[in-house]
């Protein structure tokens, strides 16, 4: 393995120079002010990334997934009742954690490929009288097909039922690289983790909770002990945490906010059209179709290319790795072997992007499909060449 090829997997994504040093640095005391310094600017910074004025930020040394857990348990109890969509493996996995924490899920089965129904929320919670719903869960940004969702619309269909059941967002693969408005849109948690839009290795589980979330602390009874976060407030109140804190990792993320900042968040979402839009391009030029149903669902960080019936889409990334030591993502679940699946998020450029166009051609046309070589990077090339 040389490592000198990008990777174009959804997550984990490439990291900057500058970050991977950040991340290794020497030793220090985390129950000195030291740590403050590294702590503060990351709760602000993710604070301004997700648009919000005071949301209540948690760092947790976990994942994406940990962050879920975050969410439900210091909210709900045992039998409460959570409405959610399956349209992928993202949405699926949060609700299998639901049911495993002994939750009641009402669960809309969508089309893997389709966004949230909001309008089927809404008939839903129009039908609640006793508001006995207590969360209502939204995947922003479905990674196993390349959907994003429109939240602002789930939001409005909680207004327009004038239901008082929270708003919990999953963004891991949506944050720091597509436009999150958790003021706006009424967010109650926002969960992401560290090696998706932050660019950092895995191992932070970021989370956001808005004042309505945190008053559950009463009422939640869900065991936590490692995830509690009015532990963590406590901990914070001395610049610290309840346990030994991933400093090094905290050190990476204040060093990516800093450079997120610095491109300006506004250029760093449209950065990640202006890419997204050419792997598109690509992909028309290629006569292949994405999984996302309609161009208003398209995802900025992860494109989920269907292959021709009969065709094995997983070999094109088993392909890629090994003649051409590139990284793309596999199918999962209902869409495992029909799609392949381009990741173009994080640290990425027009430069690097036309790479993996170029070698995902390859293996295509090496695999026996109708693919012209050079077509859909022609595509890419000819948009990036005009784009700001
Ligand atoms: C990656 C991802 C997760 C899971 O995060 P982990 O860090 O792997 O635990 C959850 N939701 C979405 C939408 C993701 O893309």
């Amino acid at each position: 393995m040389s490592f000198q090829n990008a990777v174009f997997i959804p997550g984990p994504t490439n990291m900057p120079e500058k970050i991977r040093q950040a991340c290794s640095m020497p030793t220090i005391d985390h129950r000195s002010p030291i740590f403050g310094e590294i702590l503060n600017p990351c709760l602000d910074g993710v604070r301004k990334i997700i648009k919000s004025e005071d949301a209540h930020i948690f760092i947790f040394p976990s994942t994406g997934t940990g962050g879920w857990e975050v969410a439900l348990t210091n909210t709900l109890s045992a039998g409460d009742k959570v409405l959610a969509a399956r349209n992928g493996m993202f949405s699926h996995r949060w609700i299998d954690m639901c049911q495993r924490h002994n939750l009641d899920v009402q669960i809309v089965e969508t089309p893997w490929g389709d966004s949230l129904p909001s309008d089927q929320y809404e008939e839903i919670l129009k039908a609640d009288i006793n508001h006995e719903i207590q969360v209502v869960l939204a995947t922003h940004n479905e990674t196993a097909t390349g959907v994003k969702s429109n939240i602002h619309a789930v939001r409005g269909a909680l207004d327009s039922a004038n239901h008082p059941a929270m708003l919990f967002v999953d963004g891991v693969s949506s944050i720091g690289s597509m436009d999150f408005q958790f003021d706006n849109w009424g967010v109650d948690v926002a969960v992401t983790g560290s090696q998706k839009g932050f660019m950092l290795p895995a191992g932070l589980a970021i989370v956001g909770f808005s004042d309505k979330a945190m008053k559950r602390k009463h009422t939640a009874k869900l065991p936590k002990t490692f995830f509690d976060i009015h532990d963590m407030i406590k901990g914070y109140s001395s610049n610290a945490f309840p346990y030994t804190p991933p400093v090094g990792l905290m050190n990476g993320l204040k060093v990516s906010l800093e450079m997120i900042f610095e491109e300006g968040l506004e250029n760093v979402f449209s950065r990640h059209y202006r890419i997204a839009q050419g792997v598109r391009l690509a992909v028309d030029a290629w006569g292949l179709k994405l999984c996302a149903n309609s161009i208003d669902v398209q995802s900025d960080t992860v494109s989920a290319i269907c292959t021709p019936e009969g065709f094995n889409a997983t070999d094109i990334v088993t392909r890629a790795a090994d003649k051409y030591g590139m990284a793309f993502g596999v199918g999962l679940g209902e869409v495992s072997g029909k799609v392949f699946r381009i990741g173009h998020l994080g640290m990425l450029t027009d430069a690097m992007m036309l790479s993996g166009l170029g070698v995902a051609e390859m293996v295509m046309l090496d695999l026996g499909l109708d693919i012209k070589l050079g077509s859909g990077v022609a595509a890419a090339q000819e948009y990036y060449r005009h784009g700001n």
